[in-house]
């Protein structure tokens, strides 16, 4: 195993050291505390966050919730909009075009799935890009693909975040990733490759999965399937990021990694729940404090 970065984050296990994503975020959540009352003390309010739901997901209004206590917390000033089901396009697309032009808001996230009858390129399409603080934007996108600065998917961000605080070094390390979603995989490719690492997307189609999750240095699951990495699959020492969250027929949940096994090979290994989660609201927190000091900079008076 690589030497550990900062061993504050890493419990001895039987073999690999346990990244807690709960105490990296408690952590955050303090830095983020004090970088945003330096906003509010600069600008005199608080930056403001905007969660439009559509639709009844379970998932989604817990996730909602989740994000409204961090924000409490760290002071930014989150509302949600919760959108009847049938809500059709055009009055999503008003509503979205309305926080884009309102002066309160400076994040903008809308909860996935939205409801079948609703397309998420239009939301991708009409929530402007200096609000799109969870990257969905083609603009986002665009940037990320160019290696220019730019608004991050939060849960792709979150495993950047929790690598760089381990210290996991990453440039010229084989990253096997898997899922090529546009939330998660594709985006952590580009993020990845920034840092120099040697990058591999593998998906529901690659034939051999093992052959590839053995070469990683690190390895990176958000393919939402339970118990799909066996300790086999894993090279001795590699870190191991579980992004899945998997819901038990029982009730619980599992990420995709099946942690007993893993564990034993592995030289650092997120639990789930525990890992990437709690980093991720944490993060779109963050950069809703990113996009209000953007719109002080890029307005008028500023330039
Ligand atoms: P998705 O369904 O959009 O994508 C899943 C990806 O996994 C696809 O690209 C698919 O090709 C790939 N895949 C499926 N089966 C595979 C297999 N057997 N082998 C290799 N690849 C396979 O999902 P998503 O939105 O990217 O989310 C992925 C997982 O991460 C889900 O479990 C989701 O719940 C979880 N998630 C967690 C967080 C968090 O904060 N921890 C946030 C978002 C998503």
């Amino acid at each position: 195993m690589w030497p550990a970065g900062n061993s504050h984050y890493r419990e001895k296990r039987v073999t690999a050291e346990i990244l807690d994503g709960r105490a990296m975020g408690a952590e955050i959540k303090v830095e983020l505390r004090d970088e945003v009352r330096k906003y509010v003390q600069e600008q005199g309010r608080s930056p403001g966050l905007a969660i439009v739901r559509v639709g009844g997901d379970a998932a989604s209004g817990m996730y909602s919730k989740a994000i409204l206590r961090v924000a409490e917390v760290v002071g930014v000033r989150a509302r949600l909009e919760e959108l009847p089901e049938q809500t059709p396009a055009d009055e999503l697309r008003a509503i979205l075009q309305h926080l884009n032009a309102d002066e309160a808001t400076q994040g903008i996230l809308v909860q996935m799935p939205l409801p079948a009858h609703l397309s998420q390129k239009m939301v991708a399409d009409t929530v402007t890009p200096a609000k799109d603080i969870d990257g969905i934007s083609p603009r986002s996108a665009g940037d990320l693909f160019l290696g220019l600065p730019s608004f991050l998917p939060s849960t792709a961000a979150a495993v950047m975040e929790m690598l760089g605080r381990t210290s996991t070094p990453l440039a010229g390390k084989r990253v096997v990733i898997l899922g090529r979603s546009n939330v998660v995989g594709k985006p952590l490719s580009m993020m990845l490759l920034q840092k120099n690492a040697t990058v591999t997307i593998c998906h529901s189609r690659t034939v051999h999965l093992a052959d590839f999750t053995r070469q990683g240095d690190v390895l990176v699951s958000a393919a939402g399937r339970a118990n799909l990495i066996t300790a086999d699959m894993v090279r001795p020492g590699a870190v191991v990021i579980d992004v899945g969250i998997n819901a038990l027929p029982g009730g619980g949940i599992v990420g995709d990694v099946d942690f007993a096994s893993v564990r034993e090979v592995a030289g650092a290994l997120t639990p789930t729940p525990g890992g990437v989660g709690p980093l991720t609201n944490v993060l779109l927190l963050k950069q809703c404090l990113q996009a209000a000091w953007r719109e002080i900079e890029n307005s008028p008076s500023h330039l």
